[in-house]
């Protein structure tokens, strides 16, 4: 039997409602299944810890996590502490010190959980997004001169190596071939940006004669936004730049119904390090402590995890269990339904329980 171990954040806000949740699924599974189990290590980092010491987490921290098998994250963010402090602080070192250079946020639309799209229902949007996650636009690179002048001038950097550029697209590609309709659109801006964008359009190309059984075509991102409206079902996997994907995964969420219930991974597609998977949403303090945090983000997150861990009959087993009670409309407020956090985990847990 395989042991997993596990390093939960649970971090702020509705962090630590939602991870309590995702464990719970996690343990029901493990002892339904029997075969894996999970070495869950708690770590009370977060802006609390901020308030306190000065730092979200200890200066070894990455090297705290380094031996583990993933990261069950789930919130960062207070609103008395600045965004870029938190940012900086915790997840963004984790992401960059076991280099987890692909985001991956799976989309589509749950049962029982209505899209804003008025033409598209369950099935009809069942995308990946994945993201560039360590170099683009969000270099950090770029300068301010004249600071409040009227001659200021500021740059903003953006930076696209071949390896990183290559190693991204090799990714989307194989997650592409993995899919049933091995497809992937590639998303660009190359008719305004001359040289990063043009790199990513002819890498993509070579890349795709290493797939000559996914088929794939290139968009503009301007256009792709349009094309998510009004043409969901022609979407399967996609990939864009660290900015754009940002941007694109935003619009997915939305239409997908809820940011409560959209998950994502940061993963290191070599395994050199840990990966780390967390719900999308924030640390939404407007609901904290009131037990109505929906926790399907996390469940998702939890199964994205369990995939990556090579557990895929588990995984499936607890989107099953999510989607029948999705289903049976046990849903928290933020999707239209009255049932608790506590309640849709019972639930979740009864399902994988009762199911064969
Ligand atoms: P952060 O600053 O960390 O992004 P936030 O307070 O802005 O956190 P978000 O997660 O960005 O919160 O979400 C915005 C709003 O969406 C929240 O204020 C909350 O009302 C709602 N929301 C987010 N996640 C959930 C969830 N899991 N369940 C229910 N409602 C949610
Ligand atoms: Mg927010």
């Amino acid at each position: 039997m395989n042991t997993y171990k596990i390093a939960a954040i649970p971090a702020d806000g509705i962090g630590p409602e939602v991870i309590a949740a995702g464990l719970q699924a996690l343990e029901a599974l493990a002892r339904r299944d029997g075969g894996f189990a999970l070495d869950v290590t708690h770590f009370d980092w977060g802006s609390e810890r901020y308030k306190q010491t000065g730092a979200l987490m200890p200066e070894d921290g990455a090297q705290q996590l380094r031996d583990f098998d993933a990261i069950f994250f789930g919130a960062v963010g207070a609103p008395d502490v600045p965004d870029h402090i938190t940012l900086w602080g915790l997840r963004l070192p984790i992401c960059q010190g076991f280099d987890q250079y692909a985001n991956v946020r799976p989309t589509k639309i749950l049962p029982g959980i209505t899209s804003p799209l008025a033409n598209v229902k369950t099935g009809d949007l069942d995308w990946v997004i994945v993201r560039e996650n360590s170099e683009g636009e969000y270099s950090g690179i770029g300068g301010r001169a004249h600071k409040g002048m009227p001659e200021e001038v500021a740059t903003e950097v953006s930076i696209f190596t071949r390896v990183g550029v290559l190693r991204i697209m090799r990714y989307a590609f194989q997650l592409a071939q993995s899919r049933p309709r091995k497809l992937l659109t590639v998303v660009t801006k190359s008719n305004a940006q001359r040289y990063g964008m043009v790199m990513w359009d002819e890498i993509a190309a070579e890349v795709s004669k290493e797939f000559p059984d996914v088929t794939w075509d290139k968009v503009l991102v301007d256009a792709m936004t349009v094309r998510m409206v009004k043409d969901p079902q022609s979407l399967d996997t996609i990939v864009a730049t660290n900015l754009h994907a940002d941007i694109l995964s935003d619009l997915a969420g939305a239409l997908a119904g809820s940011l409560g219930v959209a998950p994502t991974g940061n993963i290191d597609p070599e395994r050199r390090f840990p990966s780390m998977f967390e719900p999308i949403h924030g640390s939404a303090f407007d609901i904290t402590g009131k037990g109505i945090a929906n926790p399907v983000a996390t469940f998702w997150t939890a199964a994205q995890m369990l995939d990556h861990l090579g557990e895929t009959a588990a995984a499936t087993r607890l989107m099953r269990a999510v989607e029948k009670v999705c289903a049976e409309g046990t849903l928290t407020p933020d999707v239209g339904g009255s049932a608790t956090t506590q309640q849709v985990t019972d639930a979740v847990c009864d399902a994988i329980r009762g199911e064969n």
